[in-house]
């Protein structure tokens, strides 16, 4: 075991008020790609940029294409929890760790067994009729073409916030209040460089503060171990 991970280790060990923060490296490992990173696929296949596409200006006014793009790209239904994953809610049945705070869409925390998860934007598993608030599982949007409808003529719209849309303000709330609470904050698969991680990271009041990250993001945090590691083979040894 190296020396980062070993260190990282001893202080999990000592902890029982963790609270992890995660983005999508966490989701990497088990299949799902970062929509943010380059892709060729995208170019090849859509006219624009997953940014673009993922906005709440293209949804009003390409809906469709919208639609298109959602279930080519965002829903990864096979996908399943990996090392990270598992470990999460292993020690949140043990009654070390208090919440998950994800920037994922895609439900894996809950699928490895995780409860207290705070999804900040949102999940592909919820959609709501944007006329009669009707809920919808993921499958109604799945089996739909082109524009998916309720069955009042409403556009059901999924539960994922959308760039320019905001963050539900109940759901950061929370977040914060489990930050400001934690012995030891773990920040893992994000790069911090998307609005709120940096902001999160600022409530942390203790001393015990992991960055795992592939790529070295976060190493300018002051955390008391860093791991330059994919999440899940660095988890898998805790
Ligand atoms: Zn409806």
């Amino acid at each position: 075991m190296d020396d980062t991970i070993r260190r990282l280790k001893e202080l999990t060990d000592s902890s029982d008020n963790i609270v992890f923060f995660g983005g999508a490296g966490v989701s990497t490992e088990s299949g799902i790609p970062d929509f943010r990173s380059v892709d060729g696929l995208y170019h090849q296949k859509f006219r624009y940029p997953p940014e673009t596409m993922l906005s709440h200006t293209f949804y009003e006014t390409h809906t469709e294409e919208f639609y298109d793009f959602y279930r080519a790209k965002m829903l990864a239904l096979d996908a399943q929890p990996n090392a990270a994953h598992r470990k999460l809610a292993e020690w949140e049945r043990q009654g070390k760790l208090k919440a998950v705070i994800t920037q994922n869409i895609d439900g894996l925390h809950q699928k490895a067994g995780s409860r207290k998860v705070l999804e900040l934007h949102g999940s592909v598993l919820r959609n709501h009729c944007t006329r009669c608030g009707q809920f919808y599982g993921v499958e109604r949007i799945v089996n739909s073409r082109g524009v998916p409808r309720c069955s009042c003529g409403g556009i059901i719209k999924p539960d994922v916030v959308l760039y320019e849309e905001s963050l539900d303000e109940d759901v950061m709330a929370e977040a914060i209040h489990y930050i400001r609470q934690a012995d030891m904050l773990i920040i893992g698969g994000t790069s911090l460089v998307v609005y709120p991680a940096a902001g999160l990271v600022q409530y942390y009041r203790g001393h015990k503060l992991a960055v795992i990250n592939k790529g070295g993001a976060g190493s300018g945090l002051g955390a008391a171990v860093t791991v330059d590691a994919p999440i899940g083979q660095v988890m898998a040894q805790l």
